[in-house]
């Protein structure tokens, strides 16, 4: 066995520590040479040359550099998929988001007037004007919105809220430690299923300090129910002179019907129907970055800016300069098929996506032989993040099934995890017996083909040797 000095002094040994540095460099040696060590101990067989010792160790140190937060391709048929990090951005967005990165900005400077200027402007007009509200602020994401507004108009009093509407988003955002972190006391009101506007009216007390309307976006209460229309509660809000707050959750700014999906109350309906304050996230409906939006009447708004939490919780330049370029597409919303990626993926016809289907069917087939049986399916694709929960948008994708043969041993287990193990991982969702990918989401077709003669490189899809039967 050749010492870590030998392997380091090698051509290869060189090349990473000019590239990975002397440290790391030695440690990947080190583990190399003990893998190595090993085999040869257990496997009697011989060790392999230096050359070969250094490329190994450079292997593992450019796997170790790759990247954690990895690009993949989602087709899992949910468009805004929380755990694959929702919106895509807009190429506007993007250039924004870029040159702020690259550069000072002036971010809370007016350059006009040489004075000290507020961060939030930059988007403060533009969520006006796109929203009819008052003012707006901007924070972290929507679950810190609700928190800061909550915690700004109702901390040590009383929020009311509907027990129809006690919504856990997921994660830890559950609506009612949200309102104990924020210092509130909850008030439920009503029953799960019906609550009556005298339900509200007989809860506002002088301790109240708001009266919430929360979207109960990832869930739907059907059968004997009844819940209080927004205009109504907010005239019940507004005779007893408190706050009404409707948290929107996904907050469209557009009527998204033309695009097949089911009605939404948009921001500016929600405000114009007596909400106080409306809360909304930037990355669901809207397309835009993780970032919170509270817009509504001015005096509260100014309020709520001026709670030292929005310190705490406001967004960077970045994300700032992403929603600004986002919000700018929305006045010429004729075109938001083509400039917002969400929309366009909300937009694109079946009959797009099953032609898609059909030309990547015989490259897929080819890569997976004979132990799985690939079809051209219809599938339904959801908005995903909550947003319009039962809606689905009719959709095409590639349906995988084990082909019934003796002793193939082929899962659709395996078969996912090969997916994922591509260059670039694919993600997909096995339902009822098959591993299905829907492609409304796939636009680099170049990319997701060019990868998938790997697949069969990778440990076996099938018992026997690697799904080539
Ligand atoms: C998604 C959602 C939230 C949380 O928003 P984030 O942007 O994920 O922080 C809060 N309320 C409702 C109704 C939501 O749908």
């Amino acid at each position: 066995m050749p010492s870590v000095d030998v392997v380091l002094r090698s051509a290869g040994g060189a090349v990473a520590v000019a590239q990975f540095g002397h440290g790391a460099t030695v440690q990947a040696i080190r583990s190399v040479l003990a893998c190595v060590r090993e085999a040869v101990r257990t496997g009697g067989v011989a060790a392999p040359p230096v050359e070969a010792l250094a490329a190994e160790a450079v292997a593992a140190l450019e796997r170790d550099a790759a990247p954690s937060l990895r690009r993949v391709f989602n087709l899992t048929g949910t468009v805004l998929h929380t755990n694959l990090g929702r919106a895509r951005l807009a190429e506007a967005a993007i250039e924004a988001a870029v040159a702020a990165m690259r550069n000072a900005v002036a971010l809370e400077y007016d350059v006009a007037t040489g004075q000290r200027g507020e961060r939030d402007d930059h988007v403060r007009g533009l969520i006006r004007e796109l929203t009819g509200a008052e003012d707006a602020v901007v924070v972290n994401n929507n679950a810190a919105a609700v928190l800061l507004v909550l915690n700004t108009l109702a901390a040590g009093k009383e929020a009311i809220v509907s027990r129809g509407e006690l919504i856990e988003i997921g994660g830890a955002f559950r609506l009612p430690d949200i309102m104990k972190r924020a210092g509130c006391t909850l008030v439920e009101v009503g029953t799960t299923n019906r609550t009556h506007p005298s339900d509200y009216d007989g809860a506002i007390t002088a301790e109240t300090g708001l009266v919430m309307k929360a979207h109960t976006s990832n869930y739907v209460i059907q059968g004997f129910t009844t819940a209080v229309a927004a205009t109504e509660l907010s005239k019940i809000a507004r005779a007893k002179n408190v706050a009404f707050v409707n948290d929107l959750g996904s907050g469209a700014l557009i009527d998204l019907t033309r695009y097949g999906l089911a009605p939404e109350p948009t921001v500016r309906e929600a405000l114009a129907d007596g909400a106080d304050i409306v809360t909304f996230s930037g990355d669901k409906l809207l397309g835009g970055p993780q970032i919170g939006i509270v817009a509504g009447r001015a005096d509260l708004i100014k309020r709520i800016a001026k709670n030292p939490m929005k310190r705490a919780l406001r967004a960077d330049k970045v994300r700032l300069a992403i929603l600004e370029a986002t919000l700018k597409l929305y006045r010429n919303p004729d075109t938001l098929a083509e400039t917002l990626p969400t929309i366009r993926m909300f937009a694109r016809p079946k009959a797009d996506i099953a032609d898609a289907a059909k030309r990547i069917l015989p490259a897929i087939a080819a890569a997976l032989g004979n132990d799985f049986t690939v079809t051209v399916a219809d599938c339904s694709s959801q908005v995903g993040s909550g947003a319009a929960p039962v809606d689905a948008l009719p959709s095409a994708g590639l349906s995988m099934a084990v082909t019934p043969r003796k002793g193939s041993g082929a899962s659709l287990e395996a078969l996912a995890t090969a997916f994922r193990n591509l260059p670039v991982p694919v993600i997909g969702r096995i339902n009822d017996g098959r591993f299905i990918l829907d492609l409304r989401c796939l636009d680099d077709e170049a990319g997701f083909v060019a990868q998938l003669g790997k697949l069969n490189a990778l440990p076996p899809i099938a018992g026997g040797a690697n799904g080539a039967a």
